[in-house]
């Protein structure tokens, strides 16, 4: 049979569009992903880590509440509603919110897993896909395949068994035999590699150095008007922007989406500060912030760093046992999709070029569709690779595949006016009003 639809990657963006189009009896989609099972960045499970965004951004509840693969029907499910309430959470464990994503995972009908989608051809008609061996044939495909671990040139040559990406720090961390510990990256991820390291108590003796690019340990900015640029509405405006002026507008923004929580901040802090002053044999820490790192080389079991300070100017360097870069993950277009790469449009950048619903430009027939999750900050803005707008995205996306407004996505007026658009609509608005 030909599938109306085949996704590439069961990941949480893949998955909340299963989990809309589950209910959808017209269309017929499968889904593929290389994992045996939804498991939601294993690497980076360290103990106590949390969820930087609310519950309630789950895989359907903003476009689809009464769906039954929201975090509440987990709950329920789970028997721990009551349980989980009283808890209380400020943020919730980043544990308890990988289990409700493998819970849907486990129960969705159009999954596939252990199924690595190899090759994606188009035969004229329809998208031939070869996944573990067989072919399968799609008239639409949804790519969400997520971010590659970034790992910057100056570490290229550097990485290996004791130089790796946080992406794999739960694996490797606690089996590093290194005194001198570097982690370069101030976001999330390298503040919870920081406080894993800190809070381990095997391992007396141990040097830590944290080395940021920004000029200090800065937090994610979580506040009201902030969390307006996580809304269709803010998604909207960005869209209408030119290229140029959405790039600036998304270095402005760094810390609404890459700063670190400051629940993780506080807990370093504290720690710090009871390694300074009780228990001073044990481990020593080095804050470096503002450091740019200029190269890493290695030099017979050592690794010697050398970076600019922007505070003074200065050009510093370091000696360590082991280096954990979390320096972030970046966009690629996937192998699998390199037979389609001579259709397919993309920026100077090399970033599909996407229109408002997510569809990739490209030189096939009108009604044969290649939506890209996840490939899109550039051009929808900062909630792109996050997880607070995937339900609009995918009812977005099911509206787009069905040519017609299955989902209501009809919002009122933002209340923050982003654009001189908006702004004059809303005052011939009012002036109408007044007769
Ligand atoms: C540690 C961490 C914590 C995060 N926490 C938050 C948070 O609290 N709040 C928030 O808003 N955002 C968070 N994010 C950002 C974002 O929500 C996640 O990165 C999210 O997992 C992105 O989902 P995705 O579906 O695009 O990709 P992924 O989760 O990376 O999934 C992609 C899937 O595609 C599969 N795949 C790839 N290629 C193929 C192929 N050829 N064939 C078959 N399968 C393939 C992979 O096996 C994988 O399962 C976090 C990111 C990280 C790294």
């Amino acid at each position: 049979m030909t599938f109306d639809l085949a996704g590439i990657g069961i990941g949480p963006f893949n998955l909340s569009l299963a989990a809309h189009l589950d209910q959808i009896d017209m269309v017929e989609a499968r889904f593929f992903d290389r994992a045996s099972s939804v498991n939601w960045h294993p690497g980076m499970m360290l103990p106590g880590v949390e969820l930087q965004t609310s519950f309630l951004k789950d895989l359907v509840t903003a476009t689809n509440p009464t769906s039954p693969w929201s975090f509440m029907a987990y709950l329920v499910a789970q028997k721990r509603f009551y349980e989980f309430l009283n808890a209380d959470f400020g943020a919730i464990p980043r544990q308890e919110f990988a289990s409700y994503l493998a819970w849907v995972g486990d129960r969705l009908a159009s999954l596939r897993f252990g199924s690595e989608v190899e090759e994606v051809n188009f035969d004229g008609a329809d998208f031939a896909l070869r996944v573990a061996g067989e072919t399968v044939k799609a008239r639409n495909l949804s790519v969400a395949v997520g971010l590659k671990p970034n790992i910057p040139g100056w570490a290229q040559s550097a990485c290996g068994e004791r130089c790796f990406h946080n992406a794999q720090a739960a694996q490797r961390v606690d089996r590093l035999t290194a005194r001198r510990i570097a982690v370069i990256g101030g976001g999330q991820s390298g503040a919870e590699v920081v406080l894993h390291l800190l809070s381990r108590e095997h391992a007396p003796g141990t040097e830590i150095e944290w080395i940021s690019m920004r000029p200090n340990f800065l937090p994610l900015d979580d506040s009201p008007f902030t969390d307006e640029l996580f809304t269709p509405q803010y998604v909207d405006s960005f869209l209408a922007l030119p290229q140029g002026r959405r790039e600036a507008i998304l270095e402005q923004q760094i810390l609404a989406g890459d700063g670190a929580s400051t629940g993780t901040l506080q807990a370093i802090y504290k720690r710090l500060y009871m390694i300074r002053h009780f228990s001073k044999e044990a481990m020593s820490v080095d804050l470096s912030p503002h450091r740019e790192v200029l190269s890493v080389t290695r030099d017979g079991n050592e690794f010697r760093l050398v970076m600019r300070n922007g505070f003074d100017g200065a050009i510093e360097t370091r000696t360590v046992d082991a280096v954990i870069l979390a320096t972030g993950y970046a966009f690629a277009v996937p192998e699998c999709m390199s037979p389609l790469l001579d259709s397919i449009s993309l920026d100077e950048r090399g970033h599909y070029r996407l229109n408002a619903s997510f569809e990739v430009g490209w030189d096939g027939p009108d009604d044969r569709r290649i939506y890209a999750l996840n490939a899109g900050r550039l051009s929808h803005g900062i909630a792109e690779p996050q997880l607070s707008l995937m339900a609009w995205r995918s009812a977005t996306i099911v509206n787009s595949l069905l040519g017609r407004n299955h989902f209501d996505l009809e919002l009122p007026t933002p209340p923050v006016g982003w654009s001189s658009r908006r702004v004059a609509n809303m005052q011939s608005l009012r002036s109408a009003e007044r007769g």
